[in-house]
């Protein structure tokens, strides 16, 4: 069996001996060795796994996984951070994953009652690591933008701040349109552009609208994307000049008229 980190096969292991109600502990702790035995002394029960050089993840190589102990009541292997990484994990599958719910699937699933005190101490530990990089990404995305000019040239972006109270520059509206997916656009694809929003499922919220064209060969093609506050009026004018820009829309109008009603744009705004 296969983990693809130390983390993953800790969790894997405590999740195990959590249901079973067995307490254990780690002693080889290194990036390329995981050895777990249980607490009694008397017990045999045992996991070993390490990494073969070449390979990312780690593999079990040596377990008995029998236990010959009796079964604990206070188990230790229940810990917060544990407890954290499972609320984590569903609420990443359901944002409406609450506390509540939390508390009933552990009686439920893992024979393993928990105080309203413990479900919240790890619901904030959850929610941390989940948002807690989000925090981050937001702050880095210009030296992301600048990485993404430097490896694919004439890629366009735009970044839209505001300032709040303090004076301070927050994050609105993102553009992005890489050189491959505009060249794409003006050599290979028709004069029909299809627009449309998405909301994402984040801590700030906000949504996604993109850009597609249809291919030679009739499929999708993915032109640009934009990141911004709502879809309304303001949002998709910025959007829409920066790729009329992009691609060359408004210069074309002015040349001859025909050119004006050679675009086609589609929305599901359009009744
Ligand atoms: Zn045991």
């Amino acid at each position: 069996m296969l983990f693809g980190s130390r983390q993953e096969l800790k969790h894997a292991i405590d999740t195990h001996n959590i249901k079973d109600d067995r307490d254990i502990k780690y002693l080889r702790n290194e990036n390329g060795r995981v050895k777990a035995i249980c607490k009694n002394s008397m017990c045999k029960w045992f996991i070993y796994a390490n990494r073969l050089s070449g390979e990312v993840g780690l593999q079990i190589r040596k377990w008995n996984l029998d236990h010959t102990c009796i079964h604990v009541y206070d188990n230790k292997t229940l810990s917060l951070s544990w407890l954290a990484k499972y609320y984590a994990k569903k609420f990443r599958n359901s944002l409406t994953y609450k506390a509540s719910d939390f508390i009933k699937e552990m009686g439920l699933k893992l024979g393993q009652h928990m105080s309203k005190w413990m479900a919240w101490r790890a619901k904030v530990v959850a929610l941390k690591s989940i948002y807690g990089n989000e925090d981050t990404q937001h702050k880095q995305i210009w030296n992301f933008c600048t990485e993404v000019v430097e490896t694919n040239p004439a890629t366009k972006y735009f970044v839209k701040t505001i300032f709040n109270e303090e004076g301070q520059p927050v994050f609105q509206r993102w553009y992005l349109c890489w050189t491959g997916c505009r060249s794409g656009f003006s050599d290979g694809c028709r004069k029909l552009i299809g627009v449309d929003g998405f909301h994402l499922k984040n801590n700030y919220g906000g949504q996604l609208l993109d850009a597609i064209a249809i291919d030679p060969n009739n499929n999708i093609f993915p032109i640009t994307y934009v990141v911004v506050e709502v879809e309304n009026k303001q949002s998709y004018e910025w959007f829409l000049n920066h790729l009329a820009d992009d691609v060359g829309i408004k210069s074309r109008i002015v040349e001859e008229e025909l050119e004006h009603y050679a675009w086609t744009f589609i929305s599901d705004k359009q009744k």
